[in-house]
Formats: C-alpha cells, structure tokens, sequence
C-alpha cells in the first residue's frame, strides 16, 4: 500500500463535488487501505477521497484513541440531524489551523460499507462531527468555508506563504 499525497487549502480540486461510487470491489478496497494508511499516517481522524484528488462519494474515518475502530463510508446520505455541538475542528487539508464550528451532535448516516452492504449509523459527538466534515469534503466544502470572509483569507495567505517558502508551486 501506498501513502496518498493530500491536497492543501487553496487548492481548487478540494471544490470539486465528487461522484457516486458505482462499483465496490477489490481495486476499491485497496483505495480504502491506502486511505486508512494516509490517515494514520497524518495523523488524522477522517479523510474523504477528495482529499486525495479522488471524486468519488468515499470517506474514512476513526475517532476512537485506539485507532481500532474504523469506518468506511462509500456514498453516505443524512437521514436525520439534531441537537449542537461546537468543536475545534481541524483539517489535514488546512495544515496548523483550528477553529470552532458548530455542527449536529447527533446524525443517522446511511452508506454502503467496504463489502457494498448496506448500513444505517447512529453517530453522536465526535464521529458525528468528523462524519459531516467529511461529507461537506465531497461536496468541495471545507470547515474554513464556516468562518468569517477575513478570517479565511488571512488563513489561505499564511499557508499560501509558507508553501512559497518551502518551495512549492502554488495552485
Ligand atoms: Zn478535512
């Protein structure tokens, strides 16, 4: 399995709305390991497939300390939302930036597993919270889209500097 190369805020391909996942099989599961893998790696508690320039309806995620307890969403769809929360959120996608956000505190999830099953998931709190942050991914949603006008732009400068810094090519 491979590390996958994670895509950085500003860059336009994190806009992209991705795709149904027609087909689950082999070559996607190994997509699914390479994801877990990038995730771990990170380290993060979700990554959705457009993080990775990949448009399909697909995210992971894993909030438990352990790192033993992973999901697998392909094409996942809110049946209901209630309740608050506020949270810290963070991106592996915004590198260094934390910011609160306020989401449902409780959502039913409904999606196909990594055998193509069919599954109905109660999540409440923290996998809630990353669930619908990497949902609003395959959407081209990011959690700096919640915050204020200036607040984004002074974040995509920085970054955008710091990556001039390092030497990279800015998208
Ligand atoms: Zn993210």
């Amino acid at each position: 399995m491979a590390k996958l190369k994670i895509l950085e805020f500003p860059d336009a391909r994190l806009r992209t709305k991705a795709t149904p996942v027609e087909v689950v099989d082999d070559a996607l599961r190994a997509f699914i390991g390479e994801l877990f893998e990038t995730m771990y790696d990170a380290p993060g508690i979700g990554l959705a497939a457009t993080q990775v320039d990949v448009h399909k309806r697909l995210l992971v995620a894993d909030v438990s300390v352990d790192k033993d307890e992973p999901h697998v969403l392909i094409n996942p769809e809110i049946l209901e939302k209630d309740g608050v929360t506020v949270t810290d959120e963070g991106c592996l996608s915004v590198p260094g930036y934390y910011e609160e956000v306020e989401r449902a505190e409780h959502i039913k999830v409904h999606f196909l597993d990594r055998d193509g099953a069919e599954v109905e998931l109660d999540a409440h709190g923290l996998l809630a919270v990353c669930i619908q942050h990497e949902m609003d991914h395959l959407d081209g949603k990011l959690f700096v889209d919640y915050l204020s006008e200036a607040k984004r732009q002074r974040i995509r400068k920085k970054l955008e500097k710091e990556r001039r810094q390092q030497g990279a090519v800015v998208a």
